[in-house]
């Protein structure tokens, strides 16, 4: 039996900043954001909703904060457009909905939840995702609204290593994402996830966020996983589904689990990043294998905290 409290853990990327470039005001800006996102999140759980909803909530926050690589404060392509990819999971049933590649709703994670609620599949991309977010009444923004100075200058500084043959770069520092995982009253589990995707990636490619298994799982069963970092990797090594394979076969601890696919599979094969992550019973795990990973989260009735580096 649940013990009937809830857990709420969000992240808004690992490693985008090097300890050594953070300023005070920066961090308490970074950590501002952070704790706006899970007050939005928590909020909902409070009042007795559904962990669905509040990691939707919790993602909107994150989204609308452009110091985050996600909706408002999305990276570039080569190109130069932001190419946005969201999905949320549902413990309950494993119900999952995800857009990639979009442009235009100001709340990814929403149109996201559209595919999962209006129609039978799972991934939406294109023309059509935008139609169907449109029909869900979504609000849209354009290309000001989405602009960030700082994601801009990212872009140009990339192409210009890359123009010089320099592809050098800590690899953790390139990208971003924004992130919840919950579990409500009732015990059910959810995860969303949001991103711009990495910097100076080719157009039209897709990371691990939009990917159930991936970068975003949710099961009651075990757990609901939501990851940040090195997307093609977390695709390869099937990051949030392994996290409950390993607690599910191995019978592993939420820690345990975690920080073995952080740790063992993704650090070792060039996987930056962490990933956040509840269980059944509200336990919270939060590894992360480089410098930082802005994070926080609420367990009902006891600990809470906000956090970037080690
Ligand atoms: N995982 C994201 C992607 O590859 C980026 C990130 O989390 O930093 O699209």
């Amino acid at each position: 039996m649940t013990d009937k409290t809830y857990s709420l853990a969000i992240h808004g990327g690992a490693g985008t900043i090097l300890k050594s470039k953070m300023t005070p005001e920066r961090e308490d800006a970074y950590l501002a954001g952070l704790r706006t996102a899970l007050e939005a999140g928590e909020a909902v759980l409070r009042d007795g909703g559904s962990a669905m909803d509040a990691v939707t909530e919790a993602v909107c926050a994150l989204e609308d904060e452009p110091l985050f690589n996600a909706g408002r404060g999305a990276v570039y392509t080569t190109e130069g457009v932001q190419e946005m990819d969201a999905c949320v999971m549902d413990g309950q049933d494993r119900r999952a909905g995800a857009v990639a590649g979009i442009f235009g709703p100001k709340n990814p994670v929403r149109a996201a939840r559209a595919v999962m609620e209006r129609t039978p599949h799972v991934c939406l991309i294109g023309p059509n995702a935008l139609a169907l977010a449109r029909e869900a009444g979504l609000e849209f923004e354009d290309r000001d609204y989405f602009f960030t100075q700082a994601r801009w200058d990212a872009l140009q500084e990339t192409l210009a290593m890359r123009a010089k043959g320099e592809e050098s770069d800590d690899p953790a520092r390139r990208h971003g994402t924004v992130g919840a995982v919950a579990r409500d009253r009732n015990g059910d589990l959810a995860a969303a996830t949001s991103t711009g995707g990495m910097t100076a990636k080719l157009p039209g490619r897709v990371g691990d966020t939009p990917m159930p298994g991936a970068g975003t799982f949710a099961e009651n069963a075990t757990c609901a996983v939501s990851g940040t970092g090195h997307g093609e990797i977390f695709i390869r090594w099937t990051a949030g589904a392994e996290v409950a394979a390993r607690m599910r076969h191995r019978g592993e601890t939420l820690e345990e689990a975690a920080r073995h696919v952080v740790m063992n599979d993704l650090g070792p094969n060039d996987g930056s990043g962490g990933v956040i992550a509840v269980d059944r019973d509200g336990n919270i795990a939060l590894p992360f294998n480089c410098e930082g990973m802005y994070r926080a989260f609420v367990r009902e009735g006891g600990e809470r905290g906000a956090a970037i580096y080690a």
